[in-house]
Parts: C-alpha cells; sequence; structure tokens
C-alpha cells in the first residue's frame, strides 16, 4: 500500500494530471497495486484557497505520503504579487522542506519521434541521457539576494553558493545512476572564471575516487550547451548545479521533439520523491485539451522505478506509451503532417487502453 500526494498545481496542470490518475487507477485495478491517492494544493490555486502557495497543509501531507505526483505551477494571474508569495516559490519551497536535492531528468529521444526533433535525425536518434541536477542549493538559494538601493541606483543580487557535502551527495547521486547505466558521469562547471565551480569539481573528483568502474570526465557549462546540440549521444549522466541543470536540461528536452514528453525525479536521500513533467503550467494552451499528458504519465513510470521499486509495472508505462506512438497518436506538439492528433483526455485513453491490452 502507497499513498500518494497529487499536487494538480496551476495551468495545464490539472488536465495532465488527470491523465496520470487514469493511469495509477488501471494498475490499481489490474495490478493490485493499492495506491491511496490524496489531494494537495500548491502553486497559483493554493495562494487562491490560502494565501500562501504552499500552505502548511501541505508539506504536512508530503511528510505523510510515500511520494509526490505534481503537474505544474504559474501563471500571469499570480505574476503581479510580492515575490514570496508567486506559485514558483511553492515549487522551491516543497523541494527545499523535503530536501529533494537530486533531480533526476531524463532526455530521451523515442525513435517514432525523431522526425520531431529540431537537429537531423542521425545525431538524435537512440539518444538516452540522463541529467543529474542539483536542486536545494547554488545560486537559487544561495545569500544574500534581492534588490535594493546603492550607490543611488537599483542593485540586483544573487549568490552562487555550495557547501562541499552538498557538492558530494549530488555527486554519489550521479555516479550510482552511471553504475546501473553506461557507467559514465561528466561533471559540468565554469571553474574556469567560479570559485564555487573549482570547488564543485575538487569534490566530483574525490567522489569519484569511490566509483572505480565509473569514467569522470569534466566540461564547462558554455561547451557542454554546444556539445548538446552538436553531439549529444556523446553523454550518458551529467552531473551540474541547480542553475546549469535547469538551462541545460530544458536545451536537452527540445533534442527530443518536445518538452511535453520529459518526465523528472527529484529525490532525498531516502530516495523519496516528487515527480512531475519538466515543462511548466504552459497558460497558453490551459484548457484546451491539446496539452501533452505524456510527461505527467512517464513522471509516473518514474516514480513505481525509483520510489515505489516496481520496475516491470514502470516498464509496462514506458511500452504503453511506446505502442500508443506507433500507432501514429500525437497530441499537436509532437504531431507532424499525417498524424493522428489527439487531445490530452483522448491521449490519457489511449495510454490506459494500451497498458489494459
Ligand atoms: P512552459 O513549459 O509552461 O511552456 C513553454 C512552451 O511549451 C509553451 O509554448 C507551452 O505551450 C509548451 N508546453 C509546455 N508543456 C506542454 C505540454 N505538456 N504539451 C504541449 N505543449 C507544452 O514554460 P513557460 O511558458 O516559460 O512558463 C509558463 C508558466 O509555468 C510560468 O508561470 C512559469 O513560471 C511556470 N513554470 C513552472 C514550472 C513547474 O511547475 N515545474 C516549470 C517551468 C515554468
Amino acid at each position: 500500500m502507497s499513498k500518494i500526494l497529487i499536487l494538480p498545481g496551476d495551468g495545464i496542470g490539472t488536465e495532465i494530471v488527470d491523465q496520470a490518475v487514469k493511469v495509477i487507477n488501471s494498475l490499481n485495478s489490474n495490478h493490485e497495486m493499492g495506491m491511496t491517492l490524496v489531494n494537495g494544493l500548491i502553486g497559483g490555486i493554493a495562494y487562491d484557497e490560502t494565501g500562501s502557495p504552499l500552505p502548511d497543509e501541505t508539506i504536512k501531507t508530503a511528510k505523510s505520503c510515500d511520494s509526490i505526483l505534481l503537474g505544474a505551477v504559474g501563471g500571469p494571474k499570480w505574476e503581479v504579487l510580492e515575490r514570496d508569495l508567486r506559485p514558483e516559490r511553492g515549487l522551491l519551497g516543497i523541494r527545499s522542506e523535503l530536501d529533494l536535492f537530486s533531480n533526476l531528468r531524463p532526455a530521451i529521444l523515442y525513435p517514432q519521434l525523431a522526425s520531431a526533433s529540431s537537429l537531423k535525425t542521425e545525431i538524435v536518434s537512440g539518444l538516452d541521457l540522463m541529467i543529474v541536477r542539483e536542486l536545494v542549493g547554488g545560486i537559487y538559494f544561495g545569500k544574500p539576494r534581492g534588490i535594493e538601493i546603492r550607490d543611488g541606483e537599483r542593485f540586483g543580487i544573487n549568490s552562487a553558493t555550495y557547501y562541499e557535502s552538498e557538492i558530494a551527495r549530488i555527486g554519489h547521486s550521479a555516479f550510482q545512476i552511471a553504475q546501473k547505466r553506461g557507467k559514465r558521469v561528466c561533471s559540468v562547471d565554469k571553474a574556469n572564471v567560479l570559485e564555487v565551480s573549482e570547488l564543485w569539481r575538487e569534490v566530483m573528483e574525490e567522489v569519484s575516487s569511490s566509483y572505480p568502474d565509473v569514467t569522470l570526465s569534466h566540461i564547462y557549462v558554455d561547451n557542454a550547451a554546444m556539445q548538446l546540440v552538436r553531439d549529444p549521444k556523446q553523454f550518458d549522466v551529467m552531473v551540474t548545479s541547480n542553475l546549469f541543470g535547469d538551462v541545460l536540461s530544458d536545451c536537452a528536452a527540445m533534442l527530443t521533439g518536445s518538452i511535453g514528453m520529459l518526465p523528472s525525479a527529484s529525490l532525498d536521500k531516502n530516495n523519496f520523491g516528487m515527480y512531475e513533467p519538466i515543462h511548466g503550467s504552459a497558460p497558453d494552451i490551459a484548457g484546451k485539451d491539446i496539452a501533452n499528458p505524456l510527461a505527467t504519465i512517464l513522471s509516473v513510470s518514474m516514480m513505481l522505478r525509483y520510489s515505489l521499486n516496481q520496475l516491470e509495472l514502470a516498464d509496462k508505462i514506458n511500452l504503453a506509451v511506446s505502442e500508443v506512438l506507433d500507432k501514429g497518436y500525437r497530441t499537436k506538439d509532437i504531431s507532424v503532417a499525417g498524424d493522428k492528433v489527439v487531445g490530452t483526455e483522448e491521449m490519457g485513453d489511449l495510454i490506459v487502453m494500451a497498458l489494459e491490452s
């Protein structure tokens, strides 16, 4: 019996999470998974209903659950709020409260979608890359931060900070994942300019001595961005800081054709995790039944793999997605001329049918 906290959030969040819930319900009915779902509030909707983007109740419930499934947060309606009340603060807050420091962002190209990538098929076909991003430290959390008046003008400040222990634990995550994959870790930094990156590189070297079966290499972040679009298949596991990981993983996402295809996991040291698509709340398409729910459905697969230890069921979901793509069904974002374009709801139903066939 597992208890899962469902946090749909804002924008397309509700629509895509509904499809993932259909998948969980199907697993409950057909595989006696006994996953109990509890709904909670986060983001703009939480602010509207409680005055906070991360109500205490949500954290309390999260701590009583085995896993969390999140849709997305944010939207123009809340952009006018004071910074601490904005939906995105809810997301940063829950990651930090639960110490979800290890963010796994796979970029896998389904062969059926090779033509949806902006890169040539031979460059991306078969891509299977894992970006491991540090999620609760670095410049997103470092202090001092803020906007103040200095010398009579506005002055903005953020601080890129890491303790060696923070670097070491994300390093261990990356090396352990690499041991189960291609046994190569590439650490991304800017050690030629930033002292915090110099420390990052030193600690990665120290951590690597515990993993003699894994090869460690280093790359500067500017070169990493270039290599990702030049020859992405050279990488197995990339490990990097919060900010660099944010940018590089969106770049890697587009190699695969759509941001709507990519799940993610954010784990603590015990593999308790929050699972979410890497995209945002897409206010431009919310409520239109055109959002791609596959990243969220694949997030359920990651939850089964990394937190609930149900590897067979995780594979089953991946296979169902592959089968539906094989039959030519696509949401609008991944379609090319001649595809059978379906809406969010219908895509969810097709995955459930494939799971149950
Ligand atoms: P976004 O990811 O929401 O959208 C970027 C583009 O991708 C849009 O054109 C959108 O329509 C498209 N897209 C995203 N998900 C899609 C899907 N499942 N299917 C089809 N198309 C999809 O990024 P944005 O526009 O920069 O941000 C919108 C809001 O989301 C902002 O408020 C931002 O702060 C928030 N945001 C939240 C998260 C999160 O909750 N994890 C992440 C990023 C952005």
